[in-house]
């Protein structure tokens, strides 16, 4: 077929550039010619799934019941799993109806707008951010607006300065990129805001269970009335190392859930029967693991922020995540800072790719042992 491009949907054209893609192709590069790469710049964990949870998926695989179609809301079991586990840590669900499967959140992310989402409607996401809200928006011809996060704000949206008349509200807390924090009463704010404006809430817990120092991290559910606006898109990706296994799960209120059921019956058809089983160990197993993670993100944190802290850097120590953004030193332009930091045989995400709000910062992923991230240190010294 002659010119397939030019046939691209208005859609797919207007997506962002996809950055990561050219400073993936830039590493491959430098590997390729023998440089020594220190890969800070995806988010994907490092260590291993926790061999219980191994184990579950392959009993789970043998049994001939788990070889058909799922059904698109997820295993019963598998809900009342998620709504065990949340009512100990967090707020009661119902598992007929406050809960639902997903293959991974980024799928709940990306088919939430197609529920609720049309042509020209705006949505709220905050920027700097996970490109997926955005570029789900954008999918669903909505309208992303961007509600910029900086230091001054502690990494939080100004809700009282957004728009009134959107669809729909993304935020994410502990928050990638900037790996900030948020509490009860900015919650509160979220929840009235939504209220009164009818909006619907989204909140992306990706990394509510990663936390540090003995900080734990609130459930946007948790706080009164939130039930009544919006949902929690969860994972079991960050908590339990299984970003391959594409499993995770959307709670909170009925109707927002019955919309994303509703799209996801007809476009895909439910996550693996077995995969859901082993995201049940996962749940209702022993938790010394993530006690362990906890730890691991801890010592790494420490290495990186206190090493960098040493050659003269300025940088926040974070209550949560496995990121740590970093004020670019030099104050050039954040791609550029990658690029020099390339030259070295690092590889760090620059703040520009998360929404024009980054621009200033980078983002370092602790998904590497501290040894390397002393190596690191030692070459970034080098840089500046
Ligand atoms: C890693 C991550 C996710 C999780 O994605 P999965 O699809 O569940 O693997 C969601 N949101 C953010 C902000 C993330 O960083």
């Amino acid at each position: 077929m002659a010119n397939v491009t030019s046939k691209y949907s208005k859609r797919l054209d207007v997506l962002p550039p996809y950055l990561f893609a050219h400073i993936d192709a830039l590493k491959a590069e430098k590997e390729a010619r023998g440089v020594d790469i220190i890969d800070l710049g995806v988010g994907d964990p490092d260590c291993p799934t926790p061999p219980h949870i191994v184990r579950s998926l392959v009993q789970a695989a043998h049994k001939s019941s788990n070889h058909q179609y799922p059904s698109s809301e997820g295993m019963l079991s598998y809900r009342e799993a998620v709504s065990e586990w949340y009512a100990k840590k967090h707020v009661a669900l119902d598992p007929t109806n406050e809960v639902l499967t997903l293959i991974g959140s980024k799928e709940g992310i990306a088919h939430l707008p197609l529920a609720f989402v049309n042509r020209g409607d705006n949505v709220l996401v905050p920027d700097p951010a996970y490109p997926v809200y955005k570029i789900a928006t954008i999918l669903a011809d909505g309208k992303p607006i961007g509600m910029p996060l900086s230091a001054e704000n502690g990494f939080l949206p100004d809700i009282d300065k957004a728009v009134t008349d959107a669809k729909l509200l993304f935020i994410n807390y502990p928050n990638n990129p900037t790996a900030a924090v948020a509490d009860d009463a900015f919650f509160r704010t979220v929840v009235d805001y939504a209220r009164d404006n009818d909006v619907i809430v989204c909140h992306d817990a990706a990394y509510l269970e990663l936390t540090f120092d003995g900080y734990a991290a609130p459930s946007f559910l948790s706080v009164p009335g939130a039930m009544d606006v919006g949902i929690e898109i969860n994972s079991l990706s960050k908590t339990y190392n299984m970003t391959g296994w594409r499993i995770g799960f959307a709670v909170g209120n009925a109707e927002v859930i019955a919309g994303l059921r509703e799209v996801k019956s007809n476009l895909d058809s439910g996550a693996f029967q077995a995969v859901q089983e082993a995201g049940i160990a996962a749940m209702t197993g022993p938790q010394d693991t993530v006690d362990a993670l906890r730890k691991l993100y801890a010592e790494r944190r420490d290495a990186l922020v206190d090493g960098l802290r040493n050659i003269g850097w300025s940088v926040e120590k974070p209550k949560a995540t496995f990121y740590v953004w970093v004020p670019v030193p030099d104050g050039s332009p954040s791609l550029e800072f990658s690029l020099k930091l390339l030259d070295v045989g690092i590889v760090a995400t620059p703040g520009i790719g998360f929404g024009e709000h980054g621009e200033g910062y980078v983002r370092f992923a602790l998904t590497v042992p501290v040894s390397t991230i002393e190596e690191a240190v030692i070459r970034l010294e080098e840089v500046v």
